[in-house]
């Protein structure tokens, strides 16, 4: 799974707040991502994360992995 900071994640199951969507805020051996709703931070292994993971909900704005992104940021 290809993850970089500041993506968006949605989580099979959803935080006790109501809320499933998560920002990753580092990527390493462990995933680091904060609740989009309540701004609670967790830190999960990365084998844990991609277990509970559903899908990737958007990628980090200026990170272009192989893709034409022609966004100009000056
Ligand atoms: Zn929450």
């Amino acid at each position: 799974m290809l993850l970089n900071v500041g993506d968006i994640v949605r989580m099979r199951k959803p935080h006790p707040c109501g809320n499933d969507l998560w920002k990753i805020t580092f990527v390493g051996a462990d995933i680091k991502m904060k609740c989009e709703k309540c701004a609670r931070v967790v830190m999960l292994e990365r084998p844990v994360f991609e277990k509970r993971v559903k899908r990737v909900e958007q990628t980090a704005p200026g990170r272009d992995e192989g893709e034409e992104n022609s966004g100009s940021a000056s």
